[in-house]
């Protein structure tokens, strides 16, 4: 262990950049990373607004952050992937390879993964970290780090069209247009959909998402997100709905907008329980999938971004320096409509 400068949360409503003991001991099969850019999420800043998020509950001082791309400074034993100076970006859910969820390639469901900035486990909002190199991966010298720390939350969006078996040519609705949201219909729009649409009531929100070709914003404040659905599908429906606002709202009449045979992929997470019309669900053989977290998504993220079909920097709405990392989660709390992404940047710092 070794003493830290952080950002910590102390408990709920209070953070502190200080130092921390935290474990900077390259053991075998892990590399030791000089942080350049950490990304505020969502869950950071619910964990500093609410102290918890369902079943996690922050009872220790904890750093935040876990979006983040960096540079290797030190290799440990038999990593032969990665050397001293390599710029990456790193998968922040740690699962028991052994576990069965593991072997069945599920890695993500493995009830055992620790994962940065969840309680009990320490994010990254430091100097430096240590991490094994088979979830840490290489940036291409087109992709910045600060690119490389969204492929975090771009790799959800990865995993939500991934588990929406999208077919070329579909059309998609997502609805939310947060930062989620918006990275779940480019990950769908790479995937193969001709269209997406769009929905919210922020219309900030909606002119971000509608500067990408393919994205349909409708601002269900003005209009019925149904009548836009029959008249783009010519009453058909869309293939693909992705709920990610979490209202409990968005589930009403939901399978109005599916087609026959269509997918709902649950992204968005009501607090409460929801009431859902299974029967009207079943007359359309409607599949639903959910997702957690992601697997196996951060290589083919970063080829999307290093190919340039996915292009994630519009969304990168302002950085602030380590030392003003406290401002930036204020800023978070404030959740301007304006506001996608806010990165902290490490180094300088
Ligand atoms: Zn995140």
């Amino acid at each position: 262990m070794t003493k830290m400068r952080a950002l910590v949360l102390e408990k709920q409503h209070e953070l502190k950049l200080r130092d921390i003991d935290l474990p900077t001991e390259v053991g075998p099969g892990q590399v030791k990373i000089k942080l350049h850019t950490v990304g505020v999420c969502g869950s950071d800043v619910h964990y500093y607004t609410h102290g918890r998020i369902g079943p996690f509950v922050v009872n220790a001082p904890m750093v935040l952050g876990h979006e983040a791309a960096g540079t290797i400074v030190e290799v440990g034993a038999g990593v032969t992937s990665l050397k001293v100076g390599d710029r990456v970006c790193m998968e922040p859910g740690v699962p028991d390879p052994n576990s069965k969820a593991s072997r069945l390639g599920m890695y993500n469901i493995d009830p055992a993964v620790t994962f940065w900035a969840t309680p009990p486990i320490h994010g990254v909002l430091t100097p430096y970290v240590v991490h094994p190199a088979n979830y840490t991966f290489k940036l291409p010298d087109n992709v910045s780090f600060a690119e490389g720390a969204m492929v975090e939350p771009f790799a959800v969006g990865m995993q939500a069209a991934t588990k929406a078996k999208i077919t070329p040519g579909d059309t998609a609705i997502v609805m939310g247009a947060g930062p989620i949201g918006t990275m779940v219909a480019l990950a769908a729009l790479a995937g193969g959909c001709a269209r997406v649409i769009i929905t919210d009531l922020a219309q900030p929100k909606l002119d971000i998402a509608a500067k990408y070709q393919g994205i349909i914003p409708v601002n269900i404040k003005d209009k019925k997100l149904i009548d836009e659905v029959n008249r783009l599908t010519d009453r058909w429906g869309a293939d693909v709905v992705f709920e990610c606002s979490g209202s409990p709202r968005a589930w009403q009449g939901i399978v109005d907008v599916v087609r026959p045979g269509g997918t709902i992929v649950v992204v968005g997470l009501p607090v409460e329980p929801v009431n859902f019309d299974i029967a009207s669900l079943s007359v359309k053989e409607i599949t639903i999938a959910s997702v957690f977290r992601y697997a196996h998504q951060y290589d083919r993220a970063i080829a999307l971004m290093a190919s340039g079909r996915v292009d994630l920097k519009p969304l990168i709405s302002e950085t602030f320096t380590f030392e003003d990392s406290i401002k930036a989660f204020d800023r978070a709390v404030e959740g301007r409509p304006t506001d996608v992404k806010l990165q902290i940047l490490m180094e300088d710092a």
